[in-house]
């Protein structure tokens, strides 16, 4: 049996002081809207795409961009038009922007623009606060600094690339409270450059990101050991903020909190989102800030203070990454369309459209949450009210258990004392509700927690 979710309105509802005693706070709702979208990503759409970006041959960061056939310009330039003509469709509501920088490093032997094609689709009531949503476009071979051999990347990145842009073309018909970007990055295999040009540009333009959702590696279900499984998405979250300062990790240490970062609880978001909208995909939780010794553009984000998860297949194949084309000892290398499984590739799509739906429709994340109780037998739960919101639900878990277990729905307030459960012994964390439903993710106290981009960022 699959746990209770999160997002259905089991949640115990008591009329607090502040509501009226006939009138039943709002409360978390499961939402037909977001079940419809579950169904749409289109298999055909995601192969389109991944054939066109395999198509220009090389994607490196270094190779041509002058080509209108070959390179990473010519596909960069395809990509832009592919908005554009989603932008179209719904009457203008996608603009496209192509922040870039000059880099020069260790992959980057001469002074190199990296570009970002970007599509925003800003919010109608809170266009500051935005969800993100990105993947790779640059591709590579064995040899990192190859830039002519044809390097397909069709898994990594064109399926997170393709994921985006049909995330893109679906939610283009759908209503957005909250800012909703789609960016296929580039010079990732270089050294993650395209998400710091990301993450600098939303610092620029004054973004209030509540959450990354960086796909990377999302379209292979068969294993390199074999084990097929199209069922399983695992998405990476770090525990603690990678910008924590010295104070903040002190506090957190003696208090808790190692395990509850915002990314951590957006990846728990998506976990409820697969349980309560994907009744045959299930999401794998890793508590890293990704792979083992690997990193990806979702790091520069999270470095900038910025919330941000890491999506990748259930099982790699090693042979089709990072590989020239070519067969030895009867194994085929390389990372060619025919190891991407379509109908795979279009459930971490739904997952991804149904995520950034619901954020957007739900009210920003509670702000200033502290918790109080020591030596009593109930715990006080306080925040700070965010618009949109029309009520509020505290959540609670083991300290052990890896998602949130209790709740209780408490209408339009900014505290509640839920009795008769001791400080002492869990973890609590808040959420917010919009009037029609919608939930923000759980937000846990304290520095350690909090959705804000903490400690006050310097300017890019
Ligand atoms: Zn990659």
């Amino acid at each position: 049996m699959r746990p209770a979710p999160l997002l259905l309105p089991l949640a115990l509802s008591l009329a607090m002081s502040t509501a009226f005693a006939d009138e039943a706070p709002v409360q978390p709702r499961l939402q037909p809207s977001l079940l419809a979208l579950s169904t749409q990503p289109s298999e055909a759409e995601l192969h389109a795409t991944i054939e066109k970006l395999v198509g220009f041959g090389t994607r490196h960061t270094l190779s041509d961009t002058k080509s209108d056939k070959r390179g990473i310009g010519a596909a960069r330039r395809w990509v832009k038009s592919r908005f554009e003509q989603i932008s179209k469709e719904c009457g203008g509501c996608i603009e496209v922007a192509t922040p870039s920088q000059v880099f020069t490093g260790k992959r980057i032997p001469q002074p190199t623009e990296v570009m970002d094609v970007v599509a925003i689709k800003r919010g109608k009531t809170d266009p500051k606060r935005v969800i993100v949503m990105t993947g790779h476009l640059d591709s590579r071979v064995t040899d990192v600094m190859n830039i002519t051999s044809d390097a397909p990347g069709a898994n990594d990145d064109a399926s997170g690339v393709a994921a985006l842009m049909e995330a893109a073309r679906i939610l283009s018909r759908q209503d957005n409270d909250a800012t909703l970007v789609f960016a296929a990055l580039s010079g990732e295999e270089q050294g993650l450059y395209g998400g710091k040009v990301l993450a600098d540009y939303a610092a620029a333009q004054g973004w209030q990101v509540e959450a990354d959702l960086n796909n990377d590696i999302v379209g292979n279900s068969l294993g390199q050991n074999g084990v097929r499984d199209n069922l399983t998405v695992r998405v990476f979250s770090e525990g603690t903020k990678s910008n924590e300062t010295p104070e903040q990790a002190k506090y957190r240490a003696y208090h808790g909190g190692e395990v509850d970062s915002p990314s951590r609880n957006v990846a728990r978001y998506m976990e409820r989102i697969a349980t309560s909208y994907l009744p045959d995909f299930r999401v794998h939780m890793v508590y890293r800030t990704d792979r083992y010794s690997r990193g990806g553009d979702q790091v520069p984000f999270l470095e900038a203070g910025y919330p941000a998860v890491r999506v990748s297949e259930g099982h790699e194949d090693y042979t089709r990454q990072h590989q020239d084309l070519r067969t030895e000892k009867g194994i085929k290398y390389g990372d060619t369309i025919d190891g991407v499984d379509f109908r795979y590739l279009a459930r971490v799509t739904a997952l991804n459209t149904v995520t950034m739906a619901s954020l957007s429709r739900a009210p920003a994340p509670p702000s200033g949450v502290s918790t109080e109780g020591a030596l009593a037998t109930d715990t006080t739960v306080h925040w700070k009210k965010v618009p949109g919101a029309a009520g509020y639900v505290v959540h609670w878990r083991d300290t052990t258990a890896p998602q949130w277990q209790y709740s209780r729905v408490v209408g339009d307030t900014d505290q509640a004392v839920i009795k008769d459960v001791v400080i002492d012994d869990w973890f609590f964390g808040v959420s917010a509700v919009s009037a029609d439903g919608y939930e923000s993710p759980v937000v846990f106290p304290g520095d350690a927690g909090g959705f804000e981009r903490s400690p006050a960022p310097k300017s890019p």
